[in-house]
């Protein structure tokens, strides 16, 4: 959790991208691998940890990305039931 604010000025890349300073990544968790979550609203851009949650309930237990789609086990087991004939894969 971030206590104090931190202020920088980065110039954004030809390609769109900003390096995060070392102080702010490590004041957020936001190291290297962390999936981010980027939202953009009137007040600006908002960066955090991407928390995977099941796209059907919310659940954030047990989550899975399988196509594109976070989902939980429980969720899954549902859409499995769907298409289980006997028949296996
Ligand atoms: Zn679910």
């Amino acid at each position: 959790m971030v206590t104090a604010k931190t202020m920088v000025t980065k110039k954004i890349t030809r390609s769109g991208s900003i390096t995060l300073p070392r102080q702010v990544r490590q004041k957020t968790g936001l190291l290297p691998g962390v999936p981010v979550k980027m939202v953009a609203d009137q007040d600006g851009i908002h960066l955090s940890k991407h928390v995977p949650a099941c796209f059907n309930c919310g659940s954030v237990d047990d989550v899975k990305e399988i196509l594109g789609i976070e989902i939980c086990r429980s969720c899954a087991k549902k859409v499995w039931r769907c298409f289980d004939d006997g028949g296996g894969v």
